[in-house]
């Protein structure tokens, strides 16, 4: 079979995990989570007390973390250093630090060259900010979902909710206002609909509707 890439960017809380996993488990190939890696990295600088506004503190870290990706059961396990770290990156401390590290260009560098590897070997479908922008420029395909923020806080609201963790709407709404801003106007790689990318706003929408709908853009091409 050729080769293939499916490059699904969008704002956080529009979709993009959950329709990437479904895609990829249909048109049979691995899923990468790239906003795993780095939360991965966030990760490392809160367990290592490393100021994570501080960017040639973190900058001097980027080399000490192998981070690895490994697909279990059509999920993706992610590993630190060796270890399984795929719960303990799901959360908003982790997740805004993530944010602030994911503007610094040595850590965009280090992780855009392994996300690349990754797409070099497989078929893949990736989901990121800048994967139809800047990693995989020329991928097979590649879609852009949006979403309203009440339905993407709505939708965190209800995932939080499920796990018993205990936060507002109001709370996450927030949230998602201030990475918006943060993933938008940075000025590295920003969160940015490609030219050539297909919109696909999921607020209407359910998962097997738009995979339906990815899957006859991808026959198209
Ligand atoms: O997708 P997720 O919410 O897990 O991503 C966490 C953070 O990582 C995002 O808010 C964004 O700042 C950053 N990120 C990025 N580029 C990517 C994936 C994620 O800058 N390709």
């Amino acid at each position: 079979m050729k080769k293939i890439s499916i490059a699904i960017d969008g704002p956080a809380g529009a979709g993009k995990s959950t329709i990437a996993k479904v895609l990829a488990k249909r048109i049979g190939c691995i899923y990468i989570d790239t906003g795993a890696m780095y939360r991965a990295v966030g990760l490392y600088c809160i367990q290592n007390n490393i100021d994570y506004y501080d960017e040639k503190a973190v900058n001097s870290v980027i080399s000490e973390l192998q981070i690895d990706i490994y697909a279990q059961d059509n999920q993706q396990a992610i590993y630190l250093n060796g270890r399984d770290i795929s719960r303990e990156i799901r959360t908003d401390e982790v997740a805004a630090a993530a944010s602030k590290v994911a503007t610094y260009k040595e850590v965009r560098t280090a992780l855009v060259r392994q996300q690349r590897q990754m797409q070099s070997e497989k078929s893949v479908v990736m989901d990121g900010r800048d994967i139809g922008t800047v990693v995989m420029p020329d991928a097979t395909l590649k879609v852009f979902l949006t979403a309203s923020v009440v339905e993407r806080a709505k939708r965190r609201f209800e995932e939080y909710h499920n796990k018993g963790v205990n936060v507002t709407l109001e709370e996450l709404t927030q949230e998602i206002i201030e990475r918006d801003y943060q993933d938008s106007n940075r000025e590295i790689s920003p969160l940015k609909k490609a030219d050539d990318a297909v919109e696909i706003d999921t607020t209407l929408l359910g998962i097997d509707e738009i995979v339906d709908k990815i899957m006859s853009f991808i026959i198209e091409h």
